[in-house]
């Protein structure tokens, strides 16, 4: 494969990535960086972990380079995102490709005081990475002037829409210049998603480096069929068992992430619980914690999860199963990141077989089930069609194949050999428990306004 300067990337951003360690671009960058840089409008089915972020930061920074003008800075980038986390991370991002440029970056969102953001954009700003709302809320006071905006990109658009955001980013859209570059990328091209697609990109390049709606390649993905009322027991069986030290656990619910993690943490499993109704330094502490290994399990709310970044997060845990299928693929994308191995789990109880099935459409394909031993539950099939089954099919199926019945965490423990190994040995390949991205303003994530937060809310690139 390429290297970063074969896909015409100039030296400040080919050292910038070096800087980085990464020698090879990932799919998703191979193919974007070319067609950016030529000008052309991007659609790309990306989820979160395949590099997109860098497959569209790096080629914009050199446009906005290129394209310099002299003068007072004004926004020639606007990156719209769904969450706080994830505008975060994208600032990060520029900040750590952007190294070696003179560019400016301001990170817009809602949930801190406006006045530190204000402050920030009058000092000026090539690039804005921004929420929706917010942004809206600024522009309506003309604290943010996008009228020569050059670059646009939506990031994790399937996301936007299911938040409810499209009347927002048609807002947003309106208040930009009819010349533009657009790139939008989603992990999923539900028809809304395509319909924006068609409404807001010319002649669009499109990419699709993984098949559509199929989850990682690099994940195993593996069914635990558990009784609703033994899974905080069976969890904690995995956990302990399997020696995971860096677990990401889903519910559904607030309430549930509360439960569960209380529960875990009673059985002297270091474990924390992240959601929208936790204040913003609570969330970044938990966050802060599970980086650091010092909470083994974080519970999460899809919504709160969204934008974790942690390279190579080793176990992904669906204690609850998603009642929309497309959140599946999100939950499972927080491990496997960028060829790392990564593993979900997922605990489904009787009741759940509906939204399982509704997940193996989606991808496609069958997940493998296994017994783990002593919480063994029946899956029951519920009539022709459904392809629930008892134990692995032979020869394995999909991702990873099947494990053995019976090949619970505790049963496997020791066969690890190879690359697979246990968590320990995870630890040990890849020199130190996984790295934190981003320090700054990580934490769980939500839409909720919340006053009150000193933040400044911004990012220089620079
Ligand atoms: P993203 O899909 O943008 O959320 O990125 C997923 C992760 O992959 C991030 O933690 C990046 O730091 C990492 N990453 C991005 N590009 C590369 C690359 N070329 N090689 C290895 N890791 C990368």
């Amino acid at each position: 494969m390429s290297a970063f300067q074969d896909l015409g990337l100039m030296a400040e951003l080919v050292r910038a990535v070096a800087d980085e360690g990464y020698a090879t671009p990932t799919p998703v960058q191979a193919r974007a960086i070319p067609t950016v840089l030529e000008g052309r409008d991007l659609m790309a089915a990306a989820q979160t972990g395949t590099g997109k972020t860098a497959g569209f930061t790096l080629p914009m920074l050199q446009r906005l380079m290129a394209t310099r003008p002299e003068g007072r800075r004004h926004v020639r980038a606007l990156v719209v995102v769904p969450t706080r986390e994830l505008c975060a991370q994208v600032a990060e991002s520029v900040r750590t490709y952007g190294a070696h440029l003179p560019l400016r970056a301001v990170t817009i969102f809602g949930g801190v005081g406006m006045q530190p953001q204000v402050k920030a954009l009058q000092r000026g700003a090539d690039i804005v990475i921004a929420t929706p709302g917010r942004l809206l809320d600024l522009a309506g006071q003309r604290a943010v002037d996008l009228s020569r905006v050059e670059i646009l990109v939506l990031d994790e658009a399937d996301r936007m829409l299911d938040m409810g955001f499209i009347h927002d980013i048609k807002r947003v859209l309106a208040l930009l210049p009819k010349r533009r570059q657009n790139l939008l990328f989603s992990a999923t091209f539900a028809p809304e998603i395509r319909a924006l697609a068609r409404s807001m990109l010319q002649d669009p390049a499109q990419i699709d480096v993984a098949p559509r709606n199929s989850a990682a390649e690099t994940v195993r993905q593996l069914v635990y069929p558990v009784e609703a009322s033994r899974k905080s027991a069976a969890l904690a069986h995995l956990v302990r068992e399997g020696n995971w030290y860096q677990c990401l656990v889903f519910t559904r619910t607030k309430h549930g992430a509360n439960r569960l993690a209380q529960k875990l943490d009673k059985a002297g499993l270091e474990a924390e619980a992240i959601h929208g109704n936790k204040s913003q330094n609570a969330r970044t502490r938990a966050l802060e914690g599970f980086k650091s290994g010092r909470v083994r399990v974080l519970v999460a709310t899809d919504i709160a999860a969204r934008g974790i970044d942690i390279d190579g997060l080793p176990h992904v845990v669906n204690f609850d199963l998603p009642h929309v299928p497309e959140d599946y693929v999100h939950r499972i994308g927080r491990t496997g990141r960028a060829g790392a191995e990564g593993e979900a789990v997922s605990l489904v109880s009787p009741e759940e077989r509906k939204q399982l099935r509704a997940i193996e459409k989606l991808i496609a394909r069958d997940l493998p089930r296994s017994q783990l031993d002593g919480f063994a539950a029946d899956l029951p099939a519920d009539g022709p069609g459904d392809r629930a089954h008892q134990g692995p099919r032979p020869g394995g199926r999909g991702l990873g194949g099947g494990r053995g019945r019976g090949q619970g965490a505790g049963q496997r423990r020791g066969q690890g050999g190879g690359d697979r190994g246990q968590g320990g040995q995870r630890r040990g390949r890849s020199g130190a428990a996984a790295q934190p991205r981003d320090a700054g303003h990580a934490g769980g994530g939500s839409r909720r306004r919340r006053g009150g937060r000193n933040r400044s809310g911004t990012a220089q690139a620079s």
